[in-house]
């Protein structure tokens, strides 16, 4: 039987933080790294440029997703990673589904509603972004997209855009979209409560400087309770995100210090921030050490576009029968 196919993929728009880390990162990296899939992780610089208009913005953030991930200690022979624009099959393909897509239902996206709400002006790329997240899952045949919670409605969309596809066209091209598990985490809150998110600027990055890991910890937003004060462990931001680098009894430990009183929020930040110091022991250093050496990032991601392309040329070139672009 052949292996089950895992993808995923993180925006090149800022700095990796902690969000990104438990929510999308660790469980690609155990489950690549434990041999049992046939992994494709790729750096998502088309989505990007909705939201990026730098150049050398978008392809630093597109080598410290790499490096982070292989400081991360990703599996390099048993995963493909790669960047999204290698590959402009991605594209080739989204445009095909723009075609069996309509305006309302794109207009039910909530990243479409929440720009809306805020009264933005959203490019195409925005609009359109669903289609290519579909195009992104569909292409490589996907069977596990291990996402966020805020993915969760996009990969939804991916399974409906197989089906209008499928019907379309009268063919059982992409895979029926109850085979695709998603594996949804929880929200790690950022320093303000609101979900971490590179482009909002509440992140405790992975990789940043000691300094600016401090002061992100020591500027969490925490309520007035008093040091002595018994505090709801659920409700605190502090808690909410030192949990995730726990064990069970860790965080057993952690939440009866809230609960019993008689531990301060400084004192509650500090012991996190230690925790994430211990965290990026080694990890930091392997970054840095990448980071200064651009050229082998450039060539393993090079490496990774080639395999990633070959795979989704295939789709693509099925594709290309069924819709009477060939024959
Ligand atoms: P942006 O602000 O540009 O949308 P982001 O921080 O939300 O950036 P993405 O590139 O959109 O990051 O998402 C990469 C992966 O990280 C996705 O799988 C997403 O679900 C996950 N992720 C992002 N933020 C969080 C979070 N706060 N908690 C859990 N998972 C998250
Ligand atoms: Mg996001």
């Amino acid at each position: 039987m052949s292996q089950k196919v895992l993808l995923s993929g993180i925006q090149a728009t800022g700095k990796l933080h902690f969000g990104n880390y438990f929510g999308a990162m660790k469980q690609n990296i155990d489950l690549a790294n434990s041999g049992g899939y046939e992994a494709y992780i790729f750096i998502a610089d088309y989505h990007a440029l909705t939201t990026v208009k730098d150049k050398n913005a978008l392809h630093e953030s597109a080598l410290e997703i790499a490096a982070a991930y292989i400081a991360c200690e990703l599996d390099l022979s048993k995963a493909t990673l790669f960047r999204q624009s290698s590959v402009p099959e991605h594209t080739e393909l989204a445009w095909v589904f723009n075609n069996v897509v309509t305006m309302p239902y794109l207009m039910r996206a909530h990243a479409f509603k929440d720009h809306e709400a805020k009264d933005k002006e959203v490019n195409l790329g925005l609009f359109d972004y669903p289609v290519l997240m579909a195009a992104d899952i569909l292409i490589y045949q996907a069977d596990v997209v291990p996402v966020g919670a805020d993915q969760k409605q996009h990969v939804e969309y991916a399974r409906d855009i197989a089906g209008f596809y499928n019907r379309a066209w009268n063919v059982e091209q992409f895979k029926l979209p109850k085979d695709m598990i998603l594996e949804s985490v929880a929200t790690i809150p950022g320093v303000d409560g609101t979900k971490m998110s590179k482009s909002k600027g509440n992140v405790i990055s992975l990789f940043g400087t000691d300094e600016e890991v401090k002061k992100a910890v020591m500027g969490i937003v925490t309520d007035s309770a008093r040091p002595e004060d018994k505090k709801n462990a659920d409700e605190n931001n502090i808690f909410n995100i030192h949990k995730h680098f726990l064990d069970e009894e860790g965080v057993a430990t952690l939440r009866a210090k809230f609960e019993n009183g008689g531990y301060g929020y400084k004192e509650a930040k500090e012991e996190l921030l230690a925790t994430i110091m211990k965290w990026r022991e080694g990890k930091k250093e392997k970054f840095d050490e990448l980071m200064n050496n651009q050229d082998k990032i450039v060539a393993i991601l090079e490496v990774g576009g080639k395999k990633a392309r070959t795979k989704a040329q295939e789709t693509m070139s099925q594709v290309r029968g069924q819709i009477g672009l060939t024959k």
